[in-house]
């Protein structure tokens, strides 16, 4: 496994590469590497020559400096992990490598980022749409992989490949969880065991939720006794609801009836930890 710490030995290589007709895959993170982001290796690992995972806490993401501070960070694991999971290149630039002085332009994705996860963490979305794009361009993958976790940074990351013609394939992947069933996350080591338990009603609920969904009818009256229901239990649980958001799938824009293609989405606090998950709603209500 080879390691990069520059754009340039990163491009050369890899350019020599391409020359030589290998496919390039490439899975963005922000280090810290659990099962989930050991699934996006292993899937782009099979589907290309070669793998690269790039390891970088993008500051410009974070809308407060302190859950910057907080962020773990563990990279001799990573190493391991990465290596495992299938990857052949690591990226991890310094800050100063990635936002060299100076640096002003930013890319904005507004409709998509307007709701949830945008809503409440204003400017994250498009530290996080800037920094991929850099990293598109600067790995020129054929494919990169994103979890279905982070839903709304995949829809919008799409979105902006349509937009700006990128020419990499972006492929969404399932989202990996802990037996419990709360979805592996970089932000679950700082979890207690207590804390962790009563996180992985998360998903419970989330399930719950889209049971009753495609058990019946969902009305307008329905979906909006789920929504409110599903807020209701969470607080139950000892979580603090940032959001729960029924919305469409496509354009994340709220929906009142629940059907094929709907998703619920919920962000919440346990302390001062912050937990995303989400299921999209299969069949036809
Ligand atoms: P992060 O390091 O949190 O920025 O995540 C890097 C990539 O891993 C993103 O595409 C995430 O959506 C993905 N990811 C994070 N957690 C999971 C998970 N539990 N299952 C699948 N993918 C995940």
């Amino acid at each position: 496994m080879k390691v990069f710490e520059t754009i340039t030995a990163l491009r050369q290589y890899l350019n020599e590469n391409r020359t030589l007709g290998h496919t390039i895959g490439f899975v963005p993170t922000m280090g810290c590497l659990h099962q989930g982001h050991c699934a996006l290796i292993s899937q782009s690992a099979h589907e290309n020559d070669i793998t690269v995972l790039s390891i970088f806490l993008n500051p410009t993401q974070f809308s407060c400096r302190e859950d910057f501070d907080r962020y773990p960070r563990c990279q001799a694991d990573d190493m391991n992990l990465a290596k495992k999971a299938g990857a052949t290149v690591i990226f991890a630039p310094t800050e100063k490598e990635v936002y060299p002085h100076g640096f002003q332009t930013v890319v904005d994705v507004p409709e998509l980022a307007k709701p949830m996860c945008g809503e409440k963490r204003p400017g994250h979305f498009t530290g996080m749409a800037t920094i991929v794009l850099k990293l598109l361009n600067i790995v020129s993958p054929n494919r990169a992989y994103f979890g279905q976790k982070d839903y709304q940074q995949v829809c919008i990351v799409k979105q902006m490949v349509r937009d700006l013609n990128l020419e990499t394939e972006i492929i969404a992947c399932p989202t990996v969880r802990e037996e419990s069933g709360l979805a592996c996350s970089s932000r679950n080591t700082r979890l207690t065991p207590e804390e962790k338990e009563r996180a992985s009603w998360i998903y419970r609920l989330l399930q719950e939720t889209v049971e009753a969904a495609e058990c019946n009818s969902i009305s307008t009256e329905a979906a909006t006794a789920l929504h409110d229901q599903l807020k209701g239990e969470l607080a139950d649980h000892g979580m603090q609801v940032e959001y729960v958001e029924i919305v469409d799938g496509v354009t994340l824009q709220p929906r009142n009836q629940i059907e094929g293609g709907t998703l619920v989405a919920v962000a919440v606090f346990i302390g001062e930890v912050r937990l995303i998950d989400n299921v999209l709603i299969s069949g036809k209500a």
